[in-house]
């Protein structure tokens, strides 16, 4: 039995649609989400993470038959299925209609080395997974073919606690995929599906656990088998914690893995997408498939593979986390040439710079880049920034002529817009609003959103956020042992009258997380300032390798501590979706402050815009491109700084700074403050709709996801523009 019908077997009759809901994420972005599952018992589903099946399976059957006796309850569900049932069985979709030919037996496959779908899932780190999570998503809803490929970690990223100074200490816990929304992919005996690869002279055996993402599958590798050397089936146990030698072993199993699996549950991809180089490798193996099946040699074949291929890097400089050295693919690889009936020579030439270099790293973008026929970076900048940093690869072309184009990430609306302001959208700009991002006349209506209604809403979720930062800090500073007074003190932590500043994501040294403290006293002059408050939230991990990204969070935690500044910021620990949630839902101002031009996107403040939040960023990543302004202020909102263009970092922060404390003092606490009888800041609220208005037909994830298709994925330019559509939710 799968697992599904196991759940339903132990569920009261009328509840048993519960169980198809809890087995696919789109329960995770429908409207009704609140509440289905947590009113069942809200204790165990914050325990849990949020977790249907882990909850379906902890609550007493007397609560579920309480719950099965319940009129309003019952119809909520047999409605909720139905909507269910209409998304699932839709066939006339957009893009059914613009690619025909991806169908569910030949889809687009998708490999990342991370996925971030849902708090309960966690299997990623940062931006780059939860921007994979949001494209599945997406073409789910655009009704794209599409399987995910990825690796499913025992344990995940690490579980990050701060201790008394502030220094952040790791852990992991094991997830339990047995109680977790996912399936073993078993054959029709019932037997686990599994491939093999070789992996330092070793077979490692893998078994696949599927996903479902409403219309699309998220296959997730397991090499946890007690079939398997211990040393391999550590494999997938954690996420980016290894050395180089574990990450080449993880991109083998994820690349070469992933397609041989694919091959194994006979799904024959349209198109393959590889999402950052760590996927590259399943460039190789679909070469060597088709060279099995064709017995034509490599360079013909490669041919075949590029016209269905597209890679996708993040990168913005070239990094040596992206390489391998020769060594190293002496030892994984020297049985796989061969099968490829390529030298060894031959072989590592095609992840040279400049081949024949016997020093040459193995550059997995660099494999990428040859073996795709499309490529792009995830901005307009950062589609610059890539031609000409790969541009060594072109030697007859200038950089303007580098074959990498530019696809700006977007987020997935649906997730990350707040029910309180999808409500406002579905009642000013349409019921159908979530199906129509990408048309810029829709959100022309937010103007007649009234500015009352608008300010309100906004405030009830800064004031959930509020209680959320509390919360999680009383609890960390339990949990630190904390002396009485401090653990107290948490009372007075933040008050959701005053104008809040949220900055969240990795404590990567280049994201400059420490920034607003460069002049210390003048940061406790601005935010202490009695009139015009102004209050910091945070949340994010340093690498466990990063001392220098942990030295920036134990900062944030002195001054935290700090007597003026105590009251007035927040640090919440073990940064994950849920967090970024209420934050992005909650905060009146999104600070990013990276060095330029590291951030290849961004896509946080992206989740920011369509809340009703402001931006307040450098000039870097996609912000680029969505920024404007009039007589030199922004109009939905504000940039910082400005590139000097010198290397010289210590002048580039004071520079930048300088400029954040300007735009805070001149333009963003006077304009926060400025209330009018009722209260309310009507040049705000100006911004606040501007914001939404220009912002959010554009940084969505249909858009991106419906732009990989035409200019991307498909051979042909468009003939016709079909509008961008995706199913209805209302
Ligand atoms: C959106 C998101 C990010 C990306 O944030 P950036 O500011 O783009 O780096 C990172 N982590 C989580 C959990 C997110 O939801």
């Amino acid at each position: 039995m799968n697992p599904v019908s196991t759940l339903k077997a132990k569920l009261p009759t009328p509840l048993r649609r519960l169980a198809d809901l809890a087995y696919n994420y789109w329960w995770s972005w429908t409207e009704e989400r609140v509440s289905l599952f947590s009113i069942i018992d809200p204790s165990i589903w914050q325990s849990c993470r949020h977790n249907p099946v882990a909850l379906l399976e902890a609550v007493s059957e007397e609560r579920l038959w309480q719950v099965a006796e319940d009129p309003f309850y019952l119809n909520r569900l047999n409605h909720l299925a139905q909507k269910f049932d209409h998304y699932m069985g839709e066939r006339d979709t957009w893009a059914a209609r613009v690619a025909p030919d991806i169908t569910a037996e030949n889809p687009v496959a998708h490999f990342c080395m991370e996925y971030g779908l849902h708090e309960s899932l966690p299997i990623y780190c940062g931006g780059l997974g939860v921007l994979a999570g949001d494209h599945l998503k997406s073409a789910s809803d655009l009704g794209l073919p599409t399987v995910g490929v990825g690796l499913l970690y025992r344990q995940g990223y690490f579980r990050q606690r701060l201790n008394r100074s502030g220094w952040q200490q790791n852990f992991y816990e094991d997830n339990d995929f047995e109680h977790m929304p996912l399936e073993l992919v078993r054959d029709e005996f019932g037997q686990p599906v599994t491939v093999k690869v070789k992996v330092r002279q070793r077979i490692v055996r893998i078994q696949v656990w599927k996903a479902q993402v409403g219309r699309a599958q998220l296959f997730l590798l397991d090499t946890d088998r007690s079939d398997n050397d211990p040393l391999d089936r550590r494999l997938t146990r954690q996420l980016y914690s290894g050395n180089r030698e574990t990450s080449l072993a993880q991109e083998i199993v994820l690349g070469i893995g992933g397609v041989r699996m694919l091959h194994t549950l006979e799904v024959e991809p349209a198109h393959y997408h590889i999402n950052e180089g760590h996927a590259a490798f399943a460039l190789l193996e679909a070469a060597r498939l088709e060279i099995a099946y064709s017995g034509d040699n490599f360079y013909e074949v490669e041919e075949l593979i590029r016209d269905r291929s597209t890679f996708t890097s993040h990168t913005p400089v070239p990094s040596g986390l992206d390489s391998f050295s020769a060594d190293m693919m002496d030892s994984f690889f020297a049985e796989y040439w061969p099968e490829l009936g390529l030298s060894r020579e031959q072989f590592l030439a095609l992840g040279a710079r400049r081949p024949g270099d016997p020093w040459e790293l193995f550059g997995m973008t660099v494999l990428a880049l040859r073996m795709t026929r499309t490529a792009n970076g995830v901005s307009r900048k950062h589609g610059e920034v890539s031609r000409e940093i790969w541009q060594v690869l072109y030697p007859d072309k200038d950089a303007a002529q580098v074959p990498i184009q530019y696809v700006t990430n977007g987020v997935h609306a649906r997730t990350w817009t707040a029910p309180l302001m999808s409500d406002l959208y579905s009642r000013y700009l349409g019921e159908d609003w979530s199906s129509k991002l990408v048309d810029p006349t829709l959100w022309q209506r937010v103007e007649q959103i009234p500015d009352g209604e608008l300010w309100r809403r906004h405030a009830i979720l800064k004031e959930r956020l509020v209680a959320y930062a509390r919360a999680k800090v009383l609890r960390s500073r339990r949990g630190r042992g904390e002396a009485a007074d401090d653990i107290a003190a948490v009372d007075r932590l933040l008050d959701p009258n005053v104008l809040t500043i949220g900055f969240a994501r990795r404590f990567s040294p280049y994201k400059r997380g420490g920034l607003l403290f460069h002049d210390l006293h003048r940061a406790i002059r601005i935010l202490s300032n009695p009139k015009r408050p102004i209050q910091l939230i945070y949340a994010g991990k340093a690498h466990p390798a990063d001392e220098e990204g942990k030295r920036i969070i134990q900062r944030l935690m002195e001054w935290c501590r700090h007597p003026a500044l105590r009251d007035r910021i927040a640090f919440i620990e073990d940064y994950d979706i849920y967090t970024t949630k209420l934050m992005v839902q909650g905060v009146d101002v999104w600070l990013n402050t990276p060095r330029r031009p590291l951030e290849a996107c961004g896509t946080s403040g992206q989740k920011v815009a369509f809340n009703g939040g402001l931006n307040l960023s450098v000039l870097d990543g996609w912000w680029c491109e969505a920024y404007q302004e009039a007589n030199n202020r922004g109009l939905n909102g504000w940039a910082i700084g400005e590139d000097v263009g010198t290397s010289d970092q210590q002048h580039q922060n004071q520079v930048d700074a300088d400029s954040l404390y300007r735009l805070l003092e001149d333009q963003i606490a006077p304009l926060y403050y400025d209330r009018d009888r009722n209260g309310i800041s009507r040049g705000w609220l100006t911004m606040m709709k501007t914001s939404i208005r220009t912002n959010c037909h554009q940084f969505n994830s249909d858009r991106m996801v419906a732009e990989y298709v035409t200019q991307l994925y498909l051979n042909e330019p468009q003939a016709e523009v079909e509008p961008v559509m995706a199913s209805a939710m209302a």
